[in-house]
């Protein structure tokens, strides 16, 4: 996290043992990948501090963006949970729903359209389609949702988000300060987090879906495609292994010093070493993404095992 806006106030609540949610969803436009994993780790960290994690499934945001049908978004969306419940979520405090079957999501996000004006989401998002600015408000209805009367009423919420949605953000303050809304619903002011993102395997900005499986690392891959990515992850490493050796590895460039420093090098100390042994030379980049692959694959293959015995209960939670 390197950024957020009232943290404070969620320490303070955690401090005091006073309740707070959690609020995170996912697009389920296909499978779980580690650049996700980021925002859960985030989540289920508030979790055991005490926070009730509102877990939505954003199909309508799906449908809306990238034109998911919704029953297709149903089918994704159960190997989703059944990956985030395999990652520790805890069910006796957590709701979890789809947005396109969360009336209040919905009567939320036409309540709020009265509010803003073209101009106002163009400052925020830019010229977009109309659909992405629907989508938008439709995401502000799931920050605020804890906060309504039949849910847990006026708290405190934090929602651990990457940069690129600081401007969903800016809205949903923005609309939440509103007096009318204040009076109307006691909203208190959301609190979010910022994190860095991983970027994808060729060198991408971002591990997404839209940027297509081959450059995404998901929790669903075999040992067999993991030694077929793992081997074309883009490096910081120099063009022989004489340059190498004489000026050392780039670490700062390179996508599996990152996948270590996200996620696969928990000691700090393990960590370090691993950069200054880039750094001078003594380790080379196929050693490294040979550790790297068993590290990958241990943990996956430890996933999916859990994953396994929580479909069925996936399943359950969505066809209720
Ligand atoms: S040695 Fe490892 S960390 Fe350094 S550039 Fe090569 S792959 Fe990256």
């Amino acid at each position: 996290m390197f950024g957020h806006t009232d943290i404070e106030k969620i320490f303070e609540a955690i401090r005091k043992k006073q309740k707070f949610a959690v609020m995170t969803g996912i697009k389920p436009t296909g499978q779980y990948h580690i650049g996700s994993l980021i925002t859960c780790n985030e989540v289920l960290y508030f979790q055991n501090l005490g926070g009730k994690v509102y877990f939505c499934i954003a199909d309508m945001e799906a449908y809306l963006h990238s034109s998911v049908p919704l029953k297709e978004g149903h089918e994704t969306a159960i190997d989703n949970i059944a990956d985030i419940l395999a990652l520790g979520l805890d069910l006796e405090d957590s709701y979890i729903y789809k947005q396109s079957e969360e009336k209040e999501v919905l009567r939320l996000a036409a309540i709020f359209s009265k509010n803003v004006t073209y101009n106002m989401l163009k400052g925020i998002y830019g010229e977009q389609a109309f659909g992405a600015y629907q989508s938008a408000l439709i995401q502000v209805g799931d920050i605020l949702l804890p906060q309504l009367g039949d849910y847990e009423g006026p708290l405190l919420t934090v929602t651990p988000v990457g940069l690129e949605q600081a401007p969903h953000a800016r809205l949903t303050r923005d609309l939440a300060r509103k007096q009318y809304f204040r009076d109307l619903y006691g909203f208190k002011m959301p609190s979010f987090t910022f994190h860095q993102i991983l970027g994808s395997l060729d060198g991408g900005d971002k591990m997404s879906k839209s940027a297509g499986s081959t450059f995404l690392i998901t929790l669903s891959e075999t040992e067999k495609t993991l030694k077929k990515k793992i081997p074309a992850i883009i490096t910081g490493g120099r063009d022989t292994k004489q340059e190498q050796i004489k000026l050392g590895g780039q670490p700062e460039i390179c996508r599996v010093f990152d996948l270590y420093r996200f996620f696969f090098m928990e000691d700090d100390k393990v960590l370090e070493t691993r950069l200054q042994d880039c750094k001078s030379g003594k380790i080379l980049c196929g050693e490294c993404k040979q550790d790297l692959f068993s590290r990958v694959n241990t943990f996956i293959e430890k996933h999916q095992e859990k994953k396994e015995s929580k479909i069925d209960l996936a399943k359950q939670i969505l066809e209720l």
